[in-house]
This record gives structure tokens, sequence and C-alpha cells, in this order.
């Protein structure tokens, strides 16, 4: 089969590989139809993640057809067609059965993609496939849910449910990219009084915007604490999310916030950050941090089947499946490409970007 591998920092490509066979008995083998490419693939491809090892195919979001079954799996069979989650369970550990299944001490947790074969991919071994696999209702398109193996629950989990949104709250959000986009969506299930959204580019806070922000900040230009505390006579935001992932992101968080405020973090970060504690202590502020579990994954797919949740703006390219390498350059390139997500489509061999109109543009006829 052909699928897209890591071969160390800088260096991928579209590879002929063996096809996956089922290991465990637990798991599935799964044909991929819809698969994506995330900031995280970006952080491996520059060699900050050194738990991934070069050979390792890359992605952990994607919609599939299950082709194979292994002798215990008991709750899908060949034909059916699953999202597959970005975190797996083993369903029997103590954190997976408090529903922290990011944190599974039994084999799950991240690893597609990261610390075993991923998703952008022909076919793929899905391990403990009864836990970690969805079946889509049919009424719903494969790109209707691709987004809730990843930035969806990731927002909604570690931003909004962790930060406690609640009726009439001012929401700002740090940081306007796919995950900082999910969290706009998200936060609007509770009514908030106002998001605001800050980030540094233009782009990012049109489609902010476009999103359901209220207003947006560009604190490359402005002064995202004078202009909060303007908005909230003097107090600060009673939710902050940092969705960046960067020392500085992570301090104008903790400066936004009102007193008795909360700071939900949800961007990686590879430094040190400071906490201020001195000025910090007295404002009964909480922070939370996480790893997105996926457990909310359910509810998500209820909320997009009634029309609750529509994840369909964030698709900006369409790829064929065998267009990943060009792909790739799209989604890296997101300041001039305007990418938000890019969808890789096994079905089709003509890759096409969405004009802000919602217009087709063919960028090229697929190789696959
Ligand atoms: P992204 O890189 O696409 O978006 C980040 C946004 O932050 C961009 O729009 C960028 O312009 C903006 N930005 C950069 N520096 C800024 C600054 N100084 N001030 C304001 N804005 C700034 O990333 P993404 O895919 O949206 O993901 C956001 C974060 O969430 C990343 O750190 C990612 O790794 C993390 N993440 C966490 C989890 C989890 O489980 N906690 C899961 C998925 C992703
Ligand atoms: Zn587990």
């Amino acid at each position: 089969m052909k699928a897209l591998v890591y071969h160390g920092p800088d260096q991928r490509s579209w590879d002929t590989v063996k096809d996956p066979t089922i290991v465990d008995p637990t798991d599935i083998v799964v044909r991929i139809d819809t698969s994506t490419i995330c900031g995280s693939d970006l952080h491996i491809l520059k060699g900050h993640v050194p738990e991934t090892t070069p050979g390792t195919v890359l992605g952990h979001e994607a919609v599939g057809t299950v082709q194979e079954v292994g002798a215990s799996v008991s709750t899908v069979v060949a034909g059916d067609r699953v999202l597959l989650s970005c975190v797996t369970s083993c369903g029997r550990c103590r954190f997976c059965k408090e529903h922290r299944y990011g944190q599974c001490l039994g084999g799950g947790g991240w690893i597609f993609g990261h610390l075993i074969d991923g998703l952008q991919a022909e076919y793929a071994r899905v391990p403990f496939a009864d836990n970690s696999v969805y079946k889509i209702p049919e009424e719903l398109s494969d790109e209707q849910v691709l987004f809730l193996a990843d930035i969806l629950p990731t927002a909604f989990e570690v931003g909004v449910l962790n930060g406690m949104v609640s009726p009439g709250d001012v929401v700002a959000i740090v940081g306007a990219g796919p995950v900082g986009l999910a969290a706009i969506l998200t936060a609007k299930l509770y009514t908030p009084g106002r998001i605001v959204a800050i980030d540094l580019a233009d782009t990012r806070l049109d489609s902010a915007l476009r999103f359901g922000a209220d207003t947006t900040i560009n604190n490359g230009r402005e002064d995202a604490i004078a202009q909060i505390m303007e908005m909230t006579d003097g107090l600060g935001a009673d939710v902050a999310f940092e969705a960046v992932g960067l020392p500085a992101t992570f301090e104008l968080a903790t400066e936004l916030i009102r007193p008795g405020g909360r700071v939900a973090n949800i961007g990686v970060h590879g430094q040190s950050a400071t906490l201020h504690l001195e000025k910090l202590w007295i404002r009964d502020v909480t922070i939370t941090t996480g790893l997105v579990d996926t457990y909310t994954i359910p509810q998500l797919l209820s909320l997009v089947s009634n029309g609750r949740l529509d994840p369909m703006p964030f698709v900006t390219h369409r790829y064929a499946l065998g267009d990943t390498m060009d792909a790739y350059d799209t989604f890296a390139d997101a300041a001039n490409t305007g990418a938000l997500k890019v969808v890789l489509d096994a079905s089709t061999s003509t890759s096409t970007s969405i004009s802000a109109s919602g217009e087709r543009v063919v960028i090229g006829a697929g190789v696959a």
C-alpha cells in the first residue's frame, strides 16, 4: 500500500510500504477513506517529537471502512464505516476506566502516527478497536465527522469543559488556528456573553469571525489586555483558552483573566513558561491543563447529527490521498494558502481548494 512516511527531521515521502495485518486479537484493519493533517504532524517533521522514529507512517485523524476484524473484536464488522479517534483506549487500565484515554497505561493514548503507524495511508491497523473506533451514522458524510477525531474534542474537553464556560461568560481565546476555532464553535454551545479571539494573523482573525467570535484582537498591533479590561469594566475575562503553545501566550492568558476566572491551557508547550504566582495567588484563579481524551466523541457526533454543530467550515482544501505530499506543502504554508484543514480523500483523483465564496478551484490532478 501507499503511505506518508516520516524519514527524520524535514524528510517525508509517499512510499510503498507493507500492508497492515491483524497482530493482536483486539485489532482491526481499516481502509482509510478520508484523512487529514494536523499541526502535530508538522511538529514531528521538525524533529520536535523524538519518540516518533524514522519509518513511521504519520497521521492520527481518519474515517475508514473496516476490512478485517481480530478474533476478540465484537462491536464492528467488515464493511462498517468508522471514525478513528486520535487517542486509542485499552479500556482496561485505571485511566481508561476514568475516561482519561489520553493517559492510557495499557498501550493506548496518542499512538497513531506517533508511536505506531498512522492514518495518512491507504490502510491502517487499529489496536483496541472495540474501545477506540466510533460507528458513523449513515446520514453523515466523512467530512462532517473527520474533525471529531482530534480538534473538536480537544477544544471541547481541554478548553470549554475544563474552563467551565457558562452562559454569559466573556471567553478570550488566544490563538485562532484550527483548535482555537474549534473552541469558538464548542464554546458557543454554552451561550457565552462574548467570545474574543486573539491572534497575530489577520487571516486567522477573519476566520474567527466567520466561526462566531464577536470581537477580534490582533495582539501584534493592539494591546490585548487593555482591550479585554475595557470590555469587562476592568475585571478581565471569565475564561481564557491558551491555544498556541508558547510561553508568551500562556502568560497572556493568565493576565487576561478576572479574579475567580479560569485559564484552560490547550496548547502543547515545548519550553518552560513563567507562572506569575506572585500576582496570581491572590486572585482565586484556576488553571487547567490536559491532553485530549476524546471521551466526548459520542456527544459531538450527536450534535453534528442534529445540526447543532457544523464542522464543514474547517475544510479549505481537498486533496486526493495520493497527493498527500502536496497537501503537506499547502497545510504548512497556512499564512499564504489560508489553509485551516486539508481533507485527504481516497475516493478522488482531483485536488481542489475552496474559495471564500465556497467555489471549488482545481489545484492538481491526483497520482493515486
Ligand atoms: P496552529 O499553529 O494552526 O494555530 C496557532 C495559532 O496561534 C495561529 O493562528 C497563530 O497565528 C497564532 N499565534 C502564534 N503566536 C501567537 C501569539 N504570540 N499571539 C497570538 N496568537 C499567536 O495550531 P492548532 O492546530 O490550532 O493548535 C493549537 C495548539 O493546540 C497547538 O499547540 C497544538 O499542538 C495544541 N493541541 C493540543 C492538544 C491537546 O490535547 N492539548 C491537541 C491538539 C492540539
Ligand atoms: Zn487504558
